[in-house]
């Protein structure tokens, strides 16, 4: 994992932040600066009124006190009103910033190998990098370090230089005061930096058992299991086990905290009790005294709101931010492209996969050749690979050793999106998406106009039936109709038909579909793909029967290809499972 220096993020984001904000961020810091040049003149001026206070003995001085008074009160307020326009700034910064960062961050994911999403470890990572999204947290820690480096520091310069000029010991005492609590800040950032690595998988697990309790997809058949009691004690389990995380952290912290607090306390009593002797020793005037009293309470609350909020909240943003970059730091796919040869076909040369968090290689050697214009069953018991095997032939996954060429493109090294320019794909999942009827065919190619024709022939071609309009919307959660599960497969497929493809690829889609009814699709299918190559999964045998050329896999392997009549009278793998299967269709 790439390690990131504090100074690095603190350099990379504050940058972004200017690219992204441009003259707003400038003029929310230029706000800061004046800000705290009012707070030292007002503070001058302060020591001013109370002086001319003490030393009043004629009528005459009494406008002067007046004037000066105005003075101080215009200062006040127009630091009032430079510290609104800096927290709108700061606000619509951060909001504008959210939705850019936000735009990044999708790209990125767009450009990162998918098979990186099979991986527990990256799902943790998007998920932080999410919140960190969500929680505008890459606007605050700019405009933190930013409001730190720039207010703060200002601020703590001039008035260090005030209190020096007046007595110098008073700098000292406010100095003792306030850097064990800096200290005690940046070992807060470390608590905070495990506590986020600690809890995450555990926020994970909370979401989805929270998901499986509510979520319209999971309540139906958690209620119907009586589930309830079993997911809702997971999700308790989850949430205990990261507020136990957190109540360890947070113990520790208090006692820190309480200690920072008493050394500050301490500070201040020394600081105010200097003053009063250098007050008694006529080393500083009263009004000085007077000023330095009122300033001292209102730097303290300065430096609390400095150490105990805007550094705080930096240590927690900075764990969220480093996450961030170092999930847009990942490695991108290739982005190269290449001539589409489709005469070439699809050739699988010694090809191994192995997924992220399994031990075992699950493809184990595969040679393939897939020539173009044919149709191809793929076939073979649960967890044989076929699914695996059809990602990598469409370029989603890349082999770990060997080689796949998709129409003369190692997948590889190519471009994903170039790869997937090609293919077209129905998948077991596929995606119920919450849209009209239309569109939910469209989506597959968006980057043309709408084709309601073309939709209409790809419904028709896929089997759907049910007499509603494309603008129908197909969900109850947006006042439309739910579709029944052969329905929405049927949906998928004229999906997979509308785009332009050279290669087609039905990965058991049609499980709701009725057996006798599945070989009418398949037989039509093979017809509707004609000079296109086709690939289908499907663990269903009449159905592979129509193919030019069946693949048998299991384990990992290819045991087996030919014709439906060549593979029975071979009498092994695929004569045995057809015999299992053959009752179905008398
Ligand atoms: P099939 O399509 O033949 O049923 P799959 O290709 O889906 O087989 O799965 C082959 C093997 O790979 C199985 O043992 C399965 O457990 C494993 N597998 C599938 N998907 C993943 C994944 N995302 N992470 C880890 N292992 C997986």
């Amino acid at each position: 994992m790439t390690e990131y220096s504090l100074i690095g993020i603190i350099y990379r984001n504050t940058y972004e932040y200017f690219k992204k904000a441009k003259i707003w961020a400038i003029v929310e810091q230029c706000m800061s600066l004046f800000q705290a040049v009012l707070w030292i003149i007002g503070l001058q001026f302060t020591q001013h009124v109370f002086d001319l206070v003490v030393s009043y003995h004629n009528q005459s001085m009494i406008q002067n006190i007046v004037y000066s008074l105005m003075f101080v009160g215009i200062i006040k307020v127009c630091e009032e009103i430079v510290s609104g326009i800096k927290r709108y700034l700061l606000s619509k910064n951060s909001y504008s910033n959210m939705g850019k960062f936000m735009v990044d961050f999708q790209q990125k994911l767009g450009k990162i190998e998918a098979i990186h999403f099979e991986h527990s470890q990256f799902l943790d990572r998007i998920n932080r990098a999410k919140e960190c999204l969500e929680y505008e947290s890459l606007g605050h820690f700019a405009s933190n370090c930013l409001h730190i480096l720039g207010y703060y520091s200002i601020l703590i310069v001039l008035t260090g230089w005030y209190l020096y000029n007046l007595y110098p010991p008073l700098v000292f005492i406010v100095l003792f005061a306030f850097i064990p609590s800096c200290i005690g800040r940046v070992l807060q950032i470390k608590y905070a930096n495990h506590l986020e690595e600690m809890t995450v998988s555990s926020r994970r697990q909370a979401h989805y058992y929270k998901k499986t309790i509510v979520d319209r997809q999971y309540f139906k058949e958690t209620r119907l299991l009586g589930g309830f009691h079993f997911f809702h004690t997971l999700y308790k389990q989850s949430i205990e086990a990261i507020v136990r995380t957190h109540w360890k952290c947070e113990k520790k912290l208090f006692i820190l905290q309480l200690t920072l607090s008493i050394v500050a306390f301490i500070g201040l009593s020394a600081a105010v009790g200097l003053l009063v002797v250098a007050t008694l020793d006529q080393e500083i005037s009263i009004g000085a005294f007077a000023s330095v009293f009122v300033a001292l309470s209102q730097l303290f609350s300065l430096m609390d709101e400095l150490v105990m909020n805007k550094l705080d909240q930096f240590g927690e943003t900075y764990v969220q931010v480093a996450n961030f970059y170092r999930l847009m730091d990942m490695e991108e796919a290739s982005n190269q492209k290449g001539d589409i040869l489709v005469d070439k076909g699809i050739e699988a040369n010694g090809v191994f996969f192995k997924y992220p968090d399994n031990k075992n290689m699950t493809l184990k050697g595969i040679h393939a050749h897939i020539e173009t214009g044919k149709t191809y069953a793929l076939v073979g018991e649960n967890g044989s690979g076929k699914s695996t095997f059809v990602r990598l032939l469409l370029g989603l996954y890349a082999p770990k050793h060997g080689q796949i060429n998709l129409f003369g493109l190692d997948t590889s090294c190519v471009l994903g999106s170039h790869l997937y320019s090609s293919s077209s794909a129905v998948f077991q999942h596929f995606q119920h998406y919450q849209m009209s009827l239309q569109d939910n065919v469209w989506i597959s190619k968006t980057t043309a106009d709408i084709n309601v024709q073309n939709i209409k022939k790809a419904l028709e071609k896929s089997q759907f039936k049910r007499k509603i309009s494309g603008e129908c919307m197909l969900s109850p959660e947006f006042s439309g109709i739910d579709l029944s599960k052969g329905e929405w497969q049927r949906v998928a497929i004229a999906r997979a038909l509308y785009r332009e493809h050279e290669l087609i690829v039905l990965d058991e889609p049609t499980s709701a579909i009725d057996p006798i009814e599945e070989v009418r699709l398949f037989y039509q299918f093979k017809n509707m793909t004609k000079n296109k190559t086709a690939l289908i999964v499907t663990h269903r045998l009449a159905s592979a029967k129509y193919a030019d050329e069946i693949i048998v896999m299991s384990k990992g392997k290819i045991v087996e290809k030919g014709t439906h009549q060549q593979l029975m009278a071979l009498n092994g793998v695929y004569c045995h499972m057809w015999k299992s299967q053959e009752h179905w269709y008398v």
